[in-house]
């Protein structure tokens, strides 16, 4: 199988920042930014990003317009500089919405919305949302269970308990996502979960477990999932994945059985798919019954188009 990844681009990657890491431990250099008037700052409250009432653009605020949104500098995350520009993401507490109204500003999830936003911006809201949705599921050392502070920037949070000290850095999750051919060189396997929206198919996915290697977690996920033994593991391309902390790595293989056997219920259905079938099914939004590809913005889909391109 030849390689799927190519020059496009997949959504969520690319930030153009200078992430300047040698600056977030200088907490002087980082305070500065805190007044500066360049600074611009990307909120994310409950899992919502900052969009423009009346536009498809994310919006980015100044330092000032937080301090009417009773937000913290310390709730402040460096996330790098845009030539003299730093940028910041800011998680925003509470469970009431903010009042975004005087911002022009609506607040609504990031990944309907990513087929309307520039590509920058997409990878560059993908890296502020990480980064908060990791500051609010570690308020509280893993190790002694005291609570943790942000520091460096908001890279790392540190336990306020000294005897403990423990420093936590901002944790992604590998999950391998693999499009399996037929031995035939004719079909692709396709499954679907029930949770998923109707009618939706897409390729094998799971996360890896401590102790495996990629090409082993390729090999077991697909082998759980639908009972396919798989060779010619080969990586493609990597996604991040911020729903809420994930990195997608993208993998073909090649099967070396055809009948299916999973050992869990992952997968209500399984199928085996060709590259004629696969241009009858439809696209995520649509009206039409029967099956439905993956959105085009996820790297399931790029697996699949690659592979539909091959002949
Ligand atoms: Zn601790």
């Amino acid at each position: 199988m030849s390689s799927t990844s190519s020059a496009w681009r997949l959504t969520y990657t690319g930030v153009t920042l200078d992430r300047a890491a040698a600056i977030r431990p200088v907490q002087s250099e980082i305070e500065g930014f805190y007044t500066s008037a360049l600074s611009r700052v990307l909120p994310v409250w409950n899992g919502n990003h900052l969009f423009e009432c009346d536009g498809v653009d994310a919006k980015a605020l100044s330092i000032d317009e937080i301090a009417s949104l009773s937000a913290s500098t310390s709730d402040l995350i460096f996330l790098g500089l845009s030539g003299d520009i730093p940028w910041f993401a800011l998680a925003l507490h509470g469970e009431g919405e903010p009042d975004s109204k005087h911002l022009s500003g609506v607040f609504e999830p990031l990944h309907p919305r990513v087929g309307g936003l520039d590509a920058d911006q997409a990878a560059l809201l993908a890296y502020a949302r990480g980064m908060v949705l990791w500051h609010a599921n570690h308020l509280h050392c893993g190790r002694c269970g005291a609570p943790t502070a942000s520091t460096d920037g908001g890279h790392i949070r540190t336990c306020t308990n000294e005897t403990c000290g423990y420093r936590a850095f901002p944790r992604t999750d590998a999950a391998v996502i693999t499009l399996v051919e037929h031995p035939d060189g004719l079909h692709c396997l396709l499954g679907r979960q029930s949770r998923w929206p109707d009618g939706m198919y897409s390729v094998v996915a799971g996360f890896v477990e401590p102790g495996e290697s990629l090409e082993e977690c390729v090999t077991r996920e697909v082998n759980e999932e639908t009972g396919i033994v798989v060779t010619d593991v080969c990586y493609q391309a990597s996604q991040p994945w911020p729903f809420p902390s994930s990195l997608m790595l993208g993998f073909t293989a090649k099967a070396s059985t055809t009948s299916f056997k999973p050992d869990d219920d992952e997968l209500d259905d399984i199928r085996w798919v060709s590259r004629e079938e696969l241009s009858s099914y439809g696209e995520m939004g649509d009206d039409t019954p029967g099956p439905k590809l993956p959105n085009r913005h996820s790297i399931a889909r790029m697996l699949i188009d690659g592979w539909r391109r091959e002949r």
